[in-house]
């Protein structure tokens, strides 16, 4: 059930609404009001529910010599960011709900920490409590993984990291909201994606030698990129090579193995005969009855056997991604998966939250009970307490919508172990040249006057169609550095 909204500035009512179904998870009958208006230099927001009311004033921006363009989207930002705050607040008046993330809804967390800092902000974890209602210990978790990722801000100017998306996965998980592909039976179904893939990554070397760009971290993702088989993945990686490895600068390669399943004796193969840094081995859970009803058609005992042979072969940085409040999970399911991933010592963890997106089967299940708030962040509080307890600490943190309690993923490494690349695509500091179908290449720059630039250009969803087009697929991405086809 919807909350109904009645709002003046209706290019902001979705991010209105999202702080209404935040804070009232239920629906509701009664309207939320919320009008925006400009009275004796402060912009003024008056919000009303079930007869309470609440006005908010804010001082708006100086433009102090920013451009006009930049200025106008700050000023659209703070706006927006008022309309929600003094929304967030009455309704938290009204519902005595206090979420752990408090107002913060559409804006990563970690962009504001760094936005209070660069404002010369002495105390952003404390702005973040008393501004936002975020709780202490998430502003304390914020300011653990804002002096993590602080060494890795800043880039090269000619730094790109690359990203590489294989759309195909052996089936589809229920929770899974991507655009993927079942991997066709026969490989060779395949080979027209490698193909393209193959031209796609030799054009765009050619185009960065062009501009004058490096490359910094290598990333390929998914999908599954061992859902190819091995000649097929053996061949994409060595045109990965040929194109970015060739120069010293690439600080890290990194490939997700997502499903433990693929990663068989001629894939580790494959994998070892090219400079890959890090691989990730993707349980998601321990517990066989979960791994079935969420789909996964494969075992706990198949991700311990992948894990060894990883090791065995020679990797020694390997991530698992695990999720907590997964369908029919308690705490100590959710411990028992903890315990085995602590056995099998990992290099760092990516502990993400259940999100029920529309887009996934799970959503639209009646079946379906998602564990409650208290559930869900015990269940997040173990995470942490088992990467610590593994040596490692939190790097990167975000948060999604529809996301079971309102927590937060968080990614867990131990010292010298965290992905940059992780980092980058968060904080959106180093542009991305994404490669393969889905991708969606970011051009970032910063300037004082114009402040922080970002530019995309998406590749196609399909891969029939990636395929189809894949001239045109370059063309977008040198479009986007500003150079003709
Ligand atoms: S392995 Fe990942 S990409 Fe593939 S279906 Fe599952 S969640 Fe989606």
């Amino acid at each position: 059930m919807a909350v109904p909204l009645e709002t003046n500035l209706p290019a902001f009512a979705n991010d209105i609404s999202d702080v209404a179904r935040m804070m009232l998870p239920g629906g509701s009958d009664a309207a939320l009001t919320h009008t925006h208006a400009e009275e004796d230099g402060f912009w003024v927001e008056r919000c009303g529910y079930g007869g309470r009311t609440l006005e908010w004033r804010v001082r708006p921006p100086e433009p102090d010599g920013m451009e006009r363009e930049a200025f106008a989207l700050l000023r659209k930002r703070l706006m927006k960011r008022a309309a929600k705050q003094c929304c967030y607040y009455l309704l938290r008046n009204a519902t005595g709900h206090a979420p752990p993330w408090g107002a913060l809804t559409g804006i990563r967390p970690t962009r504001l920490y760094a936005e209070r800092l660069a404002d010369g902000d002495p105390d952003p974890e404390r702005t973040l409590v008393r501004r936002y209602d975020v709780r202490p210990d998430k502003a304390a978790l914020l300011g653990e993984v804002a002096r993590a990722q602080s060494p890795y801000l800043s880039a090269p100017p000619d730094a790109v990291d690359i990203y590489v998306g294989i759309p195909y996965c052996v089936t589809r998980c229920a929770y899974c909201s991507f655009k993927t592909e079942t991997v066709p039976k026969d490989p060779r179904g395949t080979d027209a994606y490698v193909d393209a893939l193959v031209f796609e990554i030799q054009q765009t070397r050619r185009m960065m030698d062009e501009v004058g760009l490096s490359p910094q971290a290598l990333y390929v993702g998914g999908g599954t990129p061992t859902a190819l088989d091995a000649p097929r993945l053996d061949r994409t990686l060595a045109a990965l090579d040929e194109a970015f490895c060739r120069e010293p600068g690439v600080m890290e390669y990194t490939v997700e193995a997502g499903r433990p399943d693929t990663l068989d004796d001629a894939r580790l193969a494959a994998l070892r005969g090219h400079p890959v840094t890090r691989v990730s081995i993707n349980p998601q859970t321990m517990n066989d009855s979960t791994l079935e009803l969420i789909g996964r058609r494969h075992t706990a005992a198949q991700t311990v056997e992948a894990f060894a042979r990883a090791r065995a072969v020679g990797f020694n940085n390997i991530n698992m991604d695990l999720i907590a409040a997964l369908p029919g999970e308690t705490t100590e399911d959710f411990a028992r998966t903890l315990e085995a991933a602590r056995a099998l010592g990992p290099e760092s963890l990516t502990a993400h939250t259940l999100a029920l997106k529309r887009a996934s089967r799970l959503s639209g299940d009646a079946s379906y009970v998602a564990v409650d708030q208290a559930t869900a962040e015990a269940m997040v509080t173990m995470g942490m307490d088992a990467a610590r307890s593994m040596g490692m600490s939190p790097y990167y943190l975000y948060r999604q919508k529809q996301t079971v309690g309102d927590m937060e993923n968080v990614g867990y490494a131990k010292p010298g172990r965290l992905c940059v690349y992780n980092i980058d695509m968060m904080e959106e500091t180093v542009s991305i040249l994404a490669l393969g179908a889905g991708g969606i290449s970011k051009r970032v720059r910063r300037d004082p006057r114009e402040g922080l630039r970002i530019e995309r250009a998406a590749n196609m969803m399909e891969s029939r169609r990636y395929i189809e087009r894949i001239g045109e697929m370059v063309g977008r991405k040198r479009a986007l550095w500003g150079i003709s086809p």
